[in-house]
């Protein structure tokens, strides 16, 4: 159910659907994204052509581009959803400045609710998120058409482009790509209070990358998954958590680089190149991030718990700037968005408005006891720990290096010893944001 198109083709008599590709923010994106992106352009102008039409692409400045079309065309009016990140926003007015006489028609299909219509009785957006879901779980969405029977015509030869070149993408692309993994998920999702939690086994749905790009919306989702029992309700609170954070960035845009609290601005972080890349390549010796890290950059998708885990281990453990691990997740998931990524950071780091206090360090040992107690995903992930026992596989530096070497590993070798101790790196962390909130 995308709005703009539902709209559109019940509105006019003729509908030119198009893409603008603008080469600046294509170029600036990770290898996953980019091929994603591409392939759902390309499945995109499968199923205009399987409905009759076929996807004008244009190659360009989505200024320039949008207003050559119109002019050349005569459309009267354009349909389009709307974006949230800033990038998105300045483009979208740059855009609509310029065409003074045509309608436009905004939507905001990508999330499920409207930014601005959530709020407090105070008329604010909460800076807590269950007051916002106790609201946002009541509000009336809107009825939309499911589309009408508008004919589908092309651009004119002389300003569409080729869709530049693409590798496979990580996962299905498209409408259908989104749909298979949704009938899956749909076998899973009552037990998903059970299983989200447990990275080892498929107990979430995988459908960000499609929310990402909008092969499915939200609304579809929650029309068809609905709350009719824990599982369900739990899944859809998720897509709360989206609509809250990209609220958020339209009512805070620095929040990308900056901290929500102020005061945390104050934190004196460590600049530690050898460390972020330890971090960034899955080698800080601690397992369960090496593995989370390791899928990052082996499929452009990490499990949520581990995301908290390694984000926790980079910003608490390691000392070093939320921001940094912000950028090496926004180059390489799939469904990395500016609102979630920045919003999630903060809540890791603690700097967010509703985040884990800045005292949680998570132990990554505990962590990965607790959610990886059989060590099945470090295995899958770390292989060189592949025959390790599951009852010394999550702090190998603590077992006898006679235990590790009867099981092929030798640690500062075939794996590394841990980048920092624990206990240490909790003091250490600790004293930084006493420190910079004047707690010390
Ligand atoms: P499911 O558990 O099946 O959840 C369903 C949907 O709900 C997700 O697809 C997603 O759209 C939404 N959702 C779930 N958890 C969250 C959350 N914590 N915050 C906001 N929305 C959520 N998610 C992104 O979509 N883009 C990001 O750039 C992103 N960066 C993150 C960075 C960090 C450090 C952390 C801790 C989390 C981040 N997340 C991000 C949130 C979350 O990890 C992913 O949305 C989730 O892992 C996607 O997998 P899924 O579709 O199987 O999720």
């Amino acid at each position: 159910m995308n709005p703009a198109w539902s709209t559109a083709t019940a509105a006019a008599d003729t509908v030119i659907p198009v893409v603008c590709i603008d080469p600046a923010l294509l170029s600036s994106v990770g290898h996953f994204r980019r091929n994603l992106y591409l392939a759902n352009v390309a499945a995109l102008d499968t199923e205009l052509r399987s409905l009759g039409g076929e996807l004008s692409v244009l190659v360009g400045n989505p200024k320039e581009k949008i207003g050559e079309i119109i002019a050349l065309t005569g459309a009267e009016s354009l349909h389009f959803n709307r974006a949230a990140s800033q990038f998105g926003r300045s483009r979208d007015n740059a855009i609509t400045r310029q065409l003074p006489s045509t309608e436009l028609v905004t939507h905001w299909g990508t999330l499920l609710t409207e930014p601005g219509t959530v709020l407090t009785g105070k008329g604010t957006l909460s800076k807590v998120f269950t007051p916002f879901w106790k609201q946002w779980i009541k509000a009336a969405l809107p009825e939309l058409p499911t589309g009408g029977s508008a004919d589908l015509t092309v651009a004119p030869s002389t300003i569409r482009d080729e869709l530049p070149k693409f590798d496979d993408p990580v996962i299905q692309p498209g409408t259908a790509g989104a749909h298979n993994a949704l009938d899956r998920w749909l076998s899973s999702v009552d037990d998903y209070l059970e299983t989200r939690d447990i990275p080892s086994v498929e107990g979430t749905s995988q459908l960000s990358g499609h929310l990402r790009f909008g092969t499915i919306a939200p609304r579809t989702l929650l029309d068809i998954v609905g709350t009719s029992t824990p599982g369900r309700e739990g899944f859809v609170r998720q897509l709360a958590w989206r609509d809250w954070y990209a609220h958020m960035l339209l009512q805070a845009p620095d929040m990308i680089d900056r901290a929500v609290k102020e005061q945390y601005e104050a934190v004196k972080w460590l600049d530690d190149p050898e460390g972020l890349a330890a971090w960034q390549h899955g080698r800080t010796g601690y397992p369960i991030v090496d593995a989370g890290m390791r899928q990052l950059a082996a499929t452009g998708w990490m499990h949520n718990r581990v995301r908290m885990i390694a984000g926790s281990f980079l910003v608490k453990h390691l000392l070093i700037d939320w921001r940094e691990g912000e950028r090496w997740f926004r180059h390489l998931l799939i469904d990395a968005e500016p609102s979630q990524n920045a919003g999630n950071w903060q809540w890791v780091a603690g700097t967010g408005t509703d985040a884990a206090p800045y005292f949680r360090v998570f132990n990554p040992i505990a962590q990965s006891e607790k959610f990886d107690s059989s060590g099945a995903y470090i295995k899958h992930w770390v292989p060189e720990l592949s025959d390790v026992p599951s009852a010394i596989i999550h702090a190998p530096w603590q077992a006898a290096p006679l235990d590790l070497a009867a099981n092929g590993v030798v640690l500062g070798d075939t794996y590394p010893h841990p980048i920092v101790e624990h206990r240490f790196a909790r003091e250490r962390v600790l004293n930084a944001y006493k420190t910079a909130l004047g707690k010390d």
